[in-house]
């Protein structure tokens, strides 16, 4: 008889079906948290993964939650397993969630959204996989974890391996997380206490059949910017070059946000980026990306590959901050011509940050450096709509090894080491309130359709991951805390 995690390996492989049939049942609650009408499906699907956690023996609450400003939010469910005696190594967080986006446009979909479907494999193309909203993000990749706890209590195994883990699923990540960082600065003694490293399934593979390991991700800052110039709209007849015009002077301001090489030329913008090391940019550069097959996918041709002078693309994705302009408007934008000069031009502006940038730093120089830009005679309303800090995890960690040998013993293949351009805002949180990094083992694929019509997530991908997850069980054992 086998034990341990071969036991539990055997147990996956065996249960692999009844795992999957779990999942389905899960993905069948309409857990959208963006909409209230779901409320009492959101509910149920905390219910749910609470009974999932108990079935795996885990002490398990599911809490209320609220925002600062005291409105009731979705259950946060926590489960604690204390470790085996002898166990020595970190104390983990899991983090994940448990709500997913609305599924407009439903026209679009193939099978309805909340009746999940497994579909077979397409030649050259996906594998089998299971079509439903929430199928990667992000029940799937939390079902990996659970099914790798059930695997190891029902293998015979202690409970969670005998890792002292905590875990934590929210039900507002897709609407805002607006009730989370209330939560963990109120639980950082109590239901947080002791937790040293965190863990997280809500990112994807650098291919089919290459897992990979996520070692950073990006922050964000978004605002919204208005210029307001003459109290009324005016006839550009009379009035054009007499006075400013809001549009035309909000532009101006705005082009002045890059230089010639594409910099950022707000002060100090760069000061607190960490620069990119030689044997980091080589590592990158050995994952063989293309970016000129990347700009084909988006209707692009090789000579749009462009940015931040002296970064290749994925330098420019991965390590370098940006910005952008995510949308602009005023006056008139109907059909046909009107001579309009608007009162007000506006646009919402973001940028993305990458370590050690703080998002309200960042926030307050680009408003500092709008005022010092203030066209002759209009003023600024400045708006912040939400901001977020980059995570990145020191690749030389305990954890992060063991990590990465689980990987591998449980794929048979070294896991890519990888970044990602966009932002997972737990992780900054996690890393500003409990002062702990996050290791983001994820196993989606890119074109999962995450968020939008017919969602999948493939069947191997979550072998893959369940077995992973197991196998990090086993490794952290042998780590020191
Ligand atoms: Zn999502």
């Amino acid at each position: 008889m086998p034990t341990g995690v071969d036991a539990a390996l055997g147990w996956l492989r065996r249960e692999e079906k009844a795992s999957i049939a779990r999942l389905m049942d899960w993905l069948r609650i309409k857990s959208i948290s963006t909409d209230p009408v779901y409320a009492p499906e959101v509910q149920r699907a905390a219910e749910w993964a609470a009974s999932q956690l108990r079935e795996a023996g885990l002490s398990v609450e599911v809490c209320g939650a609220s925002t600062p400003a005291g409105v009731k939010g979705h259950p946060i469910v926590m489960a604690h397993s204390p470790g085996a005696k002898d166990y020595k190594g970190p104390h983990v967080l899991f983090y994940g969630h448990y709500d997913v986006q609305p599924v407009d446009p439903v026209e679009l979909w193939e099978s309805p959204p909340f009746e999940p479907v497994l579909k077979p494999a397409v030649p050259g193309g996906p594998g089998e996989r299971i079509v439903a909203r929430g199928a990667v993000d992000d029940k799937g990749q939390v079902m990996m974890f659970l099914e790798s706890l059930r695997a190891w209590k029902d293998a015979g195994g202690a409970v969670a391996g005998g890792v002292k883990l905590t875990v934590l699923l929210e039900g507002e990540e897709e609407s805002g997380s607006v009730s989370l960082e209330k939560f963990i600065r109120d639980n950082t003694a109590t239901r947080l206490a002791g937790c040293e490293v965190c863990v997280i399934s809500d990112t994807g593979m650098l291919a089919r059949g290459r897992p990979a390991i996520t070692y950073g991700v990006r922050g964000i800052s978004y605002t919204e910017v208005t210029l307001h110039g003459p109290d009324q709209d005016l006839h550009s007849g009379l009035w054009g070059g007499r006075a400013p015009n809001p549009n035309n002077e909000l532009v101006k301001v705005l082009a002045q946000l890059w230089d010639k090489d594409r910099r950022v030329t707000i002060p100090g913008f760069y000061d607190a980026v960490r620069p990119l090391q030689q044997p980091e940019r080589e590592e990158w550069r050995r994952l063989g990306f293309d970016p000129v097959e990347a700009l084909k996918k988006i209707g692009y041709g090789k000579d749009a590959d462009v940015g931040e002078a002296g970064y290749t693309a994925m330098e420019r994705e991965w390590a370098r901050p940006t910005a952008e302009i995510n949308g602009v408007w005023g006056g008139y934008t109907g059909a046909g011509a009107k001579t309009v000069i608007p009162s007000k031009a506006s646009a919402k502006v973001s940028f993305r940050l990458v370590a050690d940038q703080d998002p309200d730093r960042v926030r307050t120089s680009f408003f500092e450096w709008l005022r010092n830009r203030t066209p002759p005679g209009c003023r600024w309303e400045l708006t912040d709509l939400h901001g977020g800090p980059p995570a990145t995890v020191k690749t030389d960690s305990a954890p992060l090894a063991a990590a990465r040998r689980a990987i591998e013993r449980a794929t048979g293949v070294k896991p890519a080491m990888i970044k990602s351009g966009g932002s997972i805002p737990v992780a900054g949180l996690l890393n500003s309130i409990l002062g702990i990094e996050t290791i983001f083992m994820g196993f989606g694929l890119d074109d999962d359709r995450v968020h939008s019509p017919n969602e999948k997530f493939e069947i191997d991908c979550f072998r893959l991951g369940a077995r992973s997850h197991a196998v990090l069980l086993d490794e952290l054992r042998v780590v020191t805390a």
